[in-house]
C-alpha cells in the first residue's frame, strides 16, 4: 500500500457562543478553527488527522503578524517571548502518524484500539472546564457535570495573582466534598497576546500549598514552563500535590527528560500535539515501569478527541479528559467535524468503535467549510 496524495482542509466553524479560554488571556474564542490532513492511497482507504487552527493557521502571515506587529525588532528577547506560540500549532509528525493508525484500522476492519491490544470499556473521565469563572458560575457548572454522572473536575488557574481561582476551588471542595479536584495552571506554554504570564517557582509552590490545604486534588498541571525539567521536579520535591503536564511536550525525549530529573507524577502527553499515538503508549509504558500516573490530554476536535480516546482504552490510563464549557464549547462545536459529536454518559466515554479512528467525519460540511474550496495535493 503506498501513500499516493495529501489533502489539506482549512475549517473554520462559528461556534453559537462565544468563550474565552484561559490559557489565551485577552481572547475571545468565537469559532473553531482545525486543520484536516486526509492521507489517499493506492488500495482506495484514506485516513484523516486534524491539527489545532489558529488565527488562520498554515498561512503563517495572519499568525506572524498577529504576534509581530507593534514589537520592537532590536528588543530580540520580546521578539523571540513574541514568536514562542508559532511552535505550537506547526503541522507535526504526530498529525500524519495518526492518520497513517486511521489507515492501519480500516484495512484491518478494527477500531485502533484493538490493534493496539485495548478494549472498548468507557473510560472514567473529569470534566475539563476552559474559562476561569467566578465562583457562583462554577458551582453551577459543577453541579451540572455531577448530575450528569462526572465525579471529577477539573479546573483553572491561570490568573496572575491566583487567589481569585483558587477561592473557586475552596468553595467548589466546600459544596463537594467528595469530588475529585484537578487543577490546570497552564503556564507550560504561553500565547502573550498581551503579557506574558507565568508563574515564579514562589507563586507555584503557593499554589500547590494551597491546594494541598483543599485536599483530594488529582493534580496540579503545568505549574511552571513545559521545559523547566529541574523546577518541576523541585516542586514536586516539596509539596505532596500531584504535579502533571507533557501536553504540548514535542516528542519522546520530553518524557524521558520528566523521568529522568523526577519531573512530574502524572505524564499527559497528546497523541495529536505531543507524541503521536504510538510513542503515547510508549509513554504510558514509561509511566507504569517508573511507578507514575498516565493522564492523556486530549483538549482537541473530535478527530483529535478519538486518537486519545484509542490511546486510553489501550493504556491503563485512570482518567479521560472531556473537554466541556458551555455554552461556548459544547460537545457539537467541539466535535463538528464529525458526524456525531463524542458524548460522555454516566461520568465515562467509551472509545469510538468503528475500523481506524472509528469516527465518520461530516464531509459535507467539510466541503462547505473549506476556506479555499479546494485540497491542496
Ligand atoms: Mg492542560
Amino acid at each position: 500500500m503506498e501513500i499516493t496524495a495529501v489533502n489539506q482542509y482549512d475549517l473554520c466553524y462559528e461556534l453559537s457562543e462565544s468563550w474565552s479560554p484561559a490559557w489565551k488571556p485577552g481572547y475571545e474564542q468565537d469559532v473553531h478553527e482545525v486543520v484536516l490532513f486526509e492521507l489517499e492511497t493506492d488500495a482506495g482507504i484514506s485516513g484523516v488527522c486534524t491539527a489545532s487552527g489558529f488565527a488562520g493557521r498554515m498561512e503563517y502571515r495572519d499568525l506572524a503578524e498577529m504576534f509581530l506587529v507593534g514589537a520592537d525588532p532590536r528588543d530580540i528577547g520580546t521578539i523571540l517571548d513574541r514568536l514562542e506560540p508559532l511552535n505550537l500549532w506547526g503541522p507535526r509528525p504526530w498529525h500524519f502518524e495518526v492518520a497513517c493508525w486511521d489507515i492501519l484500522g480500516k484495512d484491518a476492519g478494527k477500531p485502533v484500539y484493538e490493534l493496539l491490544g485495548g478494549d472498548g470499556d468507557p473510560i472514567p473521565a473529569y470534566a475539563s472546564t476552559g474559562e476561569r469563572q467566578p465562583v457562583a458560575e462554577r458551582l453551577s457548572y459543577v453541579e451540572d457535570r455531577v448530575s450528569e454522572g462526572f465525579e471529577a473536575v477539573k479546573l483553572r488557574c491561570h490568573a496572575a495573582d491566583p487567589e481569585e481561582d483558587i477561592e473557586v476551588a475552596r468553595r467548589v471542595r466546600e459544596a463537594f466534598p467528595d469530588l475529585t479536584l484537578m487543577m490546570d495552571a497552564n503556564m507550560g506554554w504561553s500565547v502573550p497576546l498581551t503579557e506574558r504570564n507565568q508563574w515564579t517557582f514562589a507563586e507555584a509552590l503557593a499554589v500547590a500549598r494551597e491546594l494541598e490545604a483543599i485536599g483530594n486534588v488529582g493534580w496540579l498541571e503545568e505549574p511552571l514552563d513545559r521545559r523547566n525539567y529541574r523546577g518541576l521536579a523541585r516542586l514536586r520535591e516539596r509539596t505532596d500535590v500531584p504535579i502533571a503536564g507533557g501536553e504540548f511536550n514535542n516528542g519522546l525525549h520530553h518524557f524521558r527528560e520528566f523521568v529522568r530529573q523526577g519531573s512530574l507524577d502524572v505524564l499527559q502527553p497528546d497523541a495529536v500535539l505531543a507524541t503521536g499515538i504510538r510513542n503515547a503508549t510508549h509513554v504510558a509504558s514509561m509511566a507504569e515501569t517508573n511507578g507514575l500516573q498516565f493522564a492523556p490530554h486530549t483538549w482537541n476536535d473530535g478527530l483529535g478527541f478519538a486518537a486519545n480516546l484509542h490511546v486510553l482504552a489501550a493504556t491503563p490510563a485512570r482518567w479521560c479528559e472531556y473537554p466541556i464549557e458551555p455554552p461556548g464549547w459544547t460537545p457539537e462545536g467541539r466535535d463538528f467535524l464529525l458526524s456525531e459529536p463524542i458524548r460522555a454518559a454516566n461520568g465515562a466515554v467509551a472509545p469510538p468503535d468503528g475500523p481506524g479512528l472509528g469516527v465518520d467525519l461530516d464531509w459535507d460540511l467539510i466541503n462547505d467549510l473549506d476556506e479555499d474550496d479546494s485540497a491542496v495535493e
